[in-house]
């Protein structure tokens, strides 16, 4: 690369990867870069921690480095085997594979017990007997500094005896702590004498009984990153306060390595509650029909409505690395989703309301097969043939009976092309005795073959159809955002059914579309021309296909950016 390329380069960098890159240049940490994933296993990852993986796992690749996934599994009455496992799968559909790189909090546990002790014996931690509540009345403000525990001055023997008497179970949870000793008059309040250990006689999903005290997040975190050789730790905006502590901790246990912690600011959607404890709480008050209903923010739910990996990485590509809280509008994501899809979704044809439409001239019992493009954006995806006959069904929109001038669709008197079939000419409008139209009674030209103009006339509309005898029903489900404001954790004081949008869920049991979607796998993402992407839910029967609306076909993303200057 040519020094202008090379400064190009460098000035295209996020700040998060300029400290790696500037850290590089300098020598440290002996030319290397190791990062790590580090998921507490107490829920299914959500698109936030996506951001995340992308980063983390992203500069490692980058930089020529490696990158760990360590599960934080410190918090033994909140964590299960369950999410330990959807978790690693829910990385790997992203596209990550960490090799033999698989990490838990849990393994270090005797050795993070070490630099406990090894804390006591410096005097720079001791056994308190406050309770947690205690603990929080005695801390202070920003004012008033905090007040020192009555157990402050305990010798470095008894602490060690009454650490381990903590190690062995002879006192009940919440009655002993272990505490650093920094200082509780210091301006922060993560440096005023935290809690490092507390007893819980619970069982851990790995360790079984054989702790009944476990460390705090903000005590194992750094301990860990430094037991792993972690060059750069990076978390988000709401750790930044607790980086003294991080690195009071690296600089006084004897660990083999110096970790630098980062942050950076998460990923916030419009209209998504992105935390883990209210995805449970939506899970556990059924609000939704499980962690991976198409309407959570989980990776597992964008999976499953048909959201594609490459789709989510590029929202994270583009949302970018900073410093500043930002909502991402939903916009966005959308964006992303019809781009990687335009490319590769196959297109099949789908009515979404049928209106039914005989073709008076066609020959009763006829049936003709017409060609159809699978993607019109992909040359290699082929055609398939798509049989057509005297009764079809189109979309109920697609037919006015008052209509506007513009209108080019159906309309008594107007001529329109079925996509791949013919041209037909609406004759008349049937309606029942309520007056509504159902049916239309039409005319097709025998020599506009494959939907041609054979004379040159021009037809501007264009419309999808399906065969009344060849299609299938389907059940159709569209989704809106979850919760009606666009930053639902702002109004969390409220009751969950006054933030939730009642829309957020449409079932359409009406549906008829091409047989070929029949019994559709689940996981392939197509397109219902003219309609939108969708793909099979795993809730279909044989016979009885049920889709899940991926994302509508209108971008409005895509075309503020073309009209914006
Ligand atoms: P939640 O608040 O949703 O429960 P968490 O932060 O408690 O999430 P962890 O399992 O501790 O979940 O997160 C693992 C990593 O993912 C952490 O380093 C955290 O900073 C990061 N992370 C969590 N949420 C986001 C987000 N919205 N954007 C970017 N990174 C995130
Ligand atoms: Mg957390």
């Amino acid at each position: 690369m040519s020094p202008e390329a090379k400064e190009a380069k460098a000035e295209s960098l996020d700040f998060v990867r300029r400290i790696v890159s500037d850290d590089l240049a300098a020598g440290k940490n002996e030319g290397k870069v190791v990062t790590r994933f580090p998921p507490e296993p107490n829920g299914y990852l959500h698109i936030g921690h996506a951001k995340s993986i992308c980063l983390n796992f992203g500069i490692a690749a980058e930089f020529g480095g490696t990158y760990n996934l360590r599960f934080d599994d410190t918090n033994p009455a909140a964590e299960e085997v369950e999410y330990v496992d959807a978790i690693q799968e829910d990385i790997r559909w992203l596209g990550f594979d960490w090799g033999n790189r698989l990490f838990y909090a849990s393994d270090y546990y005797e050795r993070l017990y070490g630099f406990a002790v090894e804390l006591i014996e410096k005097e720079r931690a001791f056994v308190c007997d406050l309770s947690l509540d205690e603990i929080a009345a005695r801390r202070g403000d920003t004012e008033v500094p905090g007040q020192n525990s009555p157990c402050r001055d305990r010798s470095v023997t008894e602490n060690l005896d009454l650490f381990a008497r903590m190690r062995a179970g002879e006192f009940p949870d919440g009655t002993k702590t272990l505490r650093a000793k920094i200082d509780m008059a210091h301006p922060n309040f993560h440096m005023r004498d935290p809690v490092l250990y507390r007893i819980k006689k619970v069982p851990h999903h790995r360790t079984g009984d054989a702790w009944v005290i476990y460390p705090m997040y903000d005590f194992a975190h750094p301990l860990s990153d430094a037991l792993e050789g972690i060059t750069h730790s990076i978390c988000t905006l709401e750790f930044e306060t607790h980086r003294p502590l991080y690195d009071w901790l690296i600089a006084n246990v004897s660990v083999p390595a110096r970790p630098r912690q980062i942050e950076f600011a998460r990923l916030n959607l419009e209209g998504v509650l992105m935390s883990k404890r209210y995805m449970l709480r939506l899970v556990k008050e059924k609000k939704v029909s499980g962690w991976d209903d198409p309407r959570m923010p989980t990776l597992r739910a964008f999976r499953r409505r048909g959201v594609t990996p490459e789709a989510i990485r590029m929202l994270c590509e583009k949302v970018g690395v900073s410093k500043f809280n930002s909502l991402t509008e939903n916009a966005l994501l959308e964006h992303c989703i019809r781009e990687d899809l335009n490319k590769r979704a196959p297109r099949f044809l789908g009515v979404m309301k049928p209106l039914k439409v005989t073709i008076m001239n066609y020959p009763e019992g006829k049936v003709e097969e017409f060609d159809a493009v699978n993607n019109p954006e992909d040359d290699r995806a082929g055609k398939r043939k798509v049989a057509f006959g005297r009764e079809i069904f189109v979309e109920a929109s697609d037919f006015m009976e008052n209509p506007p001038k513009k209108f080019h669709r159906l309309a008594v008197g107007n001529e329109v092309r079925l996509r791949y079939a013919y041209l037909v000419t609406c004759r008349e409008a049937v309606k029942n005795d309520r007056g509504k139209v159902i049916e239309l009674r039409c005319t097709y030209d025998p020599d506009s073959r494959g939907g041609n103009s054979p004379d040159g006339r021009k037809v501007r509309g264009t419309i999808h159809w399906v065969s009344a005898e060849h299609a299938v029903k389907a059940e159709i489900r569209l989704y809106d955002r979850l919760f009606v404001s666009d930053d639902p954790a702002k109004e969390l004081d409220k009751d969950l059914d006054e933030l939730l949008n009642p829309d957020s869920l449409i079932v359409n049991r009406e549906a008829r579309v091409e047989p070929a979607l029949e019994d559709f796998a689940p996981g392939v993402t197509f397109q219902f021309e003219r309609t939108g992407y969708f793909c099979a839910d795993p809730d279909s029967k044989p016979g009885a296909p049920v889709f899940n609306r991926t994302v509508a076909l209108r971008d409005s993303w895509g075309k503020k950016q073309q009209n914006s200057p």
